[in-house]
C-alpha cells in the first residue's frame, strides 16, 4: 500500500467570522494529476495557503504522520511540500541557474552555500533538462517568458526536492503549445509526486486531470473523473453558471 498521499480532513479556514474553507476533506495520492476547480472566491488559494502553512486552519491536514496544521511553513518546505503561486515568484535579477541553485539551498547547511562552488549540482542539470530550460540557465530570469518562468518555479520546487507540489493556476496565461507543454511537464514528474493542480479553464482540466475536485463557497461540491464531475448537475450549475438542461445535448464547454 502507498503511504505517500496527503490527507485533509475537515480543513476550516475563517476570516474575521467569514469562512473561505468549510471542513474541507481531500485525499491527494501519488502518482495521479489531481485538479482543483471552481468559481472565483471558491477558496482553492485559501485551501494551499492552510496546506503550506501560510494561513492558519483548523482540522487536519496530514503528511507522512506530519500535521502540517501545526507546522511552520519552512518546515513544511522541509517536508517535502512545495506551492507556486498565482504570480511568479522568481528572483527576475539571478538566472535560471541561480534561481534553482538558491532553491536547492533549503537541504544544504548555510555554510556551504557560502563556499564558492563548482561546476553545477547533477540535481540542478537534472531539474534544468526536465523543465526544459537549459538553454537558457545562464539568462536573467526576468527576461523569460511568461510560461518559461512558471517552468522555472517547477524547477525549483523539483531541485527542493517537493514530492508534493500544489500548483495555483500554473497555465494561466499561457499559450495553447505552453499549456500543453507543462501538461506534459506535470504527467512526467507526476508519476511520483503527489500533484495538485488549481485551474480554470476546462479544456486543460480536461486533457490532464485524473481526478478533480470542485469546490465552491469553501465547500467540495463534487469530486470524480472529469467525465464524472461534466455530468453532474450541480457542477454545472454552480461552475459553468447555468442551470442544466436535461433536453439539451449539446456540448457546451
Ligand atoms: P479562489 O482561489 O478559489 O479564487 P480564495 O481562496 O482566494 O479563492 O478566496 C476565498 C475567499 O476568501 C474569498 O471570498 C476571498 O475574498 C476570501 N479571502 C481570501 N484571503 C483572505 C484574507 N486574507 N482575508 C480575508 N478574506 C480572504
Ligand atoms: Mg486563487
Amino acid at each position: 500500500m502507498n503511504d505517500d498521499y496527503l490527507e485533509v480532513r475537515g480543513l476550516t479556514v475563517s476570516f474575521d467570522g467569514f469562512t473561505a474553507v468549510d471542513a474541507v476533506d481531500l485525499t491527494l495520492l501519488q502518482g495521479r494529476l489531481h485538479f482543483l476547480i471552481g468559481p472565483n472566491g471558491a477558496g482553492k488559494t485559501t485551501l494551499v495557503d492552510a496546506v503550506t502553512g501560510l494561513v492558519p486552519g483548523t482540522g487536519l491536514v496530514r503528511y507522512r504522520r506530519k500535521d502540517l496544521l501545526r507546522t511552520k511553513s519552512h518546515r513544511i518546505v522541509r517536508a517535502g511540500i512545495g506551492r507556486t503561486f498565482q504570480t511568479a515568484t522568481v528572483f527576475e535579477g539571478l538566472s535560471v541557474l541561480q534561481n534553482l541553485d538558491i532553491a536547492g539551498g533549503i537541504h544544504r547547511p548555510a555554510w556551504r552555500m557560502l563556499l564558492a562552488r563548482r561546476g553545477t549540482p547533477a540535481y540542478v542539470e537534472e531539474a534544468l533538462e526536465t523543465i526544459g530550460l537549459t538553454h537558457l540557465r545562464d539568462k536573467p530570469a526576468g527576461v523569460l517568458a511568461h510560461g518559461q518562468k512558471q517552468w522555472l518555479e517547477i524547477g525549483m520546487l523539483l531541485v527542493q526536492d517537493a514530492r508534493v507540489m500544489l500548483l495555483d493556476e500554473p497555465v494561466a496565461g499561457m499559450s495553447a503549445e505552453e499549456r500543453e507543454q507543462t501538461g506534459d511537464l506535470l504527467r512526467r514528474i507526476g508519476r511520483e509526486r503527489t500533484i495538485v493542480v488549481i485551474e480554470h479553464d476546462m479544456e486543460f482540466v480536461r486533457s490532464y486531470a485524473d481526478v478533480v475536485t470542485v469546490l465552491h463557497a469553501g465547500k467540495v461540491l463534487a469530486e470524480g473523473s472529469v467525465a464524472e464531475i461534466q455530468a453532474d448537475p450541480r457542477v454545472q450549475e454552480v461552475y459553468l453558471g447555468r442551470t442544466p438542461d436535461p433536453i439539451e445535448e449539446t456540448d457546451h464547454a
